[in-house]
């Protein structure tokens, strides 16, 4: 069976030039009526990382969470939104990032992302039980509107990735400290998916982000609104448009594994505009080779040797001390440091979940890259070129 996304030029965030394109991409999959069969509600779920401007490029945009609510508002649908942030309570993120507004004017109601329930899934493979924000129990379907951004832990974070936000408050920093593996945490993602299995998926890569992603880096014209009911096939067909090779990012391997989706070429058929219209050969990301440290006796070698760091860039920071805040290792593996006035890691306690980099409001922490790495990097690229990419 063949996964279908469809891409979208969308000239920028006019109101009427992102509703005309949403419209477009409903109307490619029937409309909401063939997306949600027998659903009479609706939560939608943007990215809401940290409280920023729209211009910033790190949340959802607001003219896109308003066209998507619009469609399902005039189709008659109860509509409702919620996220729960890295950093910051949820109502103030979402008015930081004009969404608020926009849903106030529409009538769409504020769901709970505050307080969980707890929830079985005997299916999951790398987990089994997830705690989800209870405004997430309160609809029929779910559909997601991520945001197309680099990411330290997951090369990038899209559509599968954005699921992470219907888990509340300090509970993904749990998750992040009991799986630091980019490998796992991505396979118990999936298992996440695969438990609130979104309806619909319409990714924002009006302007994307690329660089020091998700909070710092450089916000990157696209033109493209993406839809698709398959995030693994939403998420490969992103990277390849910026050239990053699928394989390298662990969401899309084990989406395609747990039977999430897929990310064979073969099997996506691509709708809409002509995908060349939208590519990026040098969108900035980390293309490296993924290295999976699966054996405990030689973690010590790869955390050294393999695994990228976090850096902090002293003449950026400015003390604010959120990420010492965040860090969920324990003990924490960020602390402030008295005497240089700056907060300090301790890389023997750093599980490398790129948290601290994440919600950085300054920019001031960076992901390093060890040289044995980046050495593996060049020696995977000239094999991709010499093999036709
Ligand atoms: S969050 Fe950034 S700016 Fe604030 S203390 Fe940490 S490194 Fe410095
Ligand atoms: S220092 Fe940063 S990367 Fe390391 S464990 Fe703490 S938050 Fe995660």
């Amino acid at each position: 069976m063949s996964s279908p996304v469809a891409l979208v030029f969308c000239p920028g965030y006019d109101e009427e030039e992102v509703e005309k394109a949403v419209r477009q991409g409903f109307a490619l999959f029937g409309g909401p009526g063939a997306l949600c069969p027998g659903a009479k509600s609706v939560l939608l779920k943007p990215n809401l990382l940290v409280g920023e401007a729209p211009e910033r490029a790190v949340t959802t945009h607001p003219a896109v969470f308003r066209a998507v609510a619009k469609v399902f508002l005039e189709a008659g649908y109860r509509v409702g939104f919620g996220d729960s942030p890295a950093f910051g309570s949820p109502e103030s993120v979402a008015k930081k990032a004009g969404i608020l507004e926009v849903a106030r004017t529409l009538g769409v109601d504020f769901a709970d992302f505050t307080h969980g329930v707890e929830v079985d899934f005997p299916e999951g493979v790398q987990h089994r039980k997830f705690t989800i924000a209870r405004g997430v129990r309160e609809y029929d379907v779910l559909v997601s509107l991520p945001k197309w951004k680099t990411h330290g832990l997951t090369r990038v974070t899209g559509a599968v990735k954005n699921q992470l936000g219907c888990v509340p408050g300090v509970r993904k920093g749990e998750y992040h400290f009991r799986i630091p593996d980019a490998t796992l945490f991505s396979r118990m993602l999936v298992d996440l998916n695969r438990l609130l299995r979104p309806a619909f998926f319409v990714m924002d890569a009006v302007v994307a982000m690329e660089g020091n992603g998700p909070r710092n880096g450089k916000p990157r014209f696209m033109g493209l609104l993406a839809f698709s009911r398959d995030p693994v096939a939403l998420d490969a067909t992103l990277a390849r448009l910026i050239h990053l090779d699928p394989a390298l990012v662990p969401t899309c391997s084990e989406g395609e594994r747990l039977g999430l989706g897929t990310w064979r070429k073969e099997a996506i058929v691509l709708w809409g505009d002509d995908p060349r219209r939208f590519e990026q050969r040098d969108f900035e990301v980390l293309r490296i080779p993924r290295v999976s440290p699966s054996r405990k006796l030689f973690l010590p070698l790869v955390r050294r040797f393999l695994l990228p760091y976090p850096v902090i860039r002293r003449e950026l920071c400015k003390g604010c001390g959120v990420c010492t805040e965040v860090c969920p290792a324990h003990p924490k593996a960020l602390c402030w440091n008295e005497r240089l006035r700056l907060p300090s890691i301790d890389s023997t306690r750093c599980i490398r979940c790129f948290v601290c980099q994440e919600v950085c409001p300054h920019g001031a922490i960076l992901v390093g890259v060890p040289l044995v790495r980046r050495m593996l990097g060049r020696w995977h690229d000239s094999l991709c070129s010499s093999a036709g990419g």
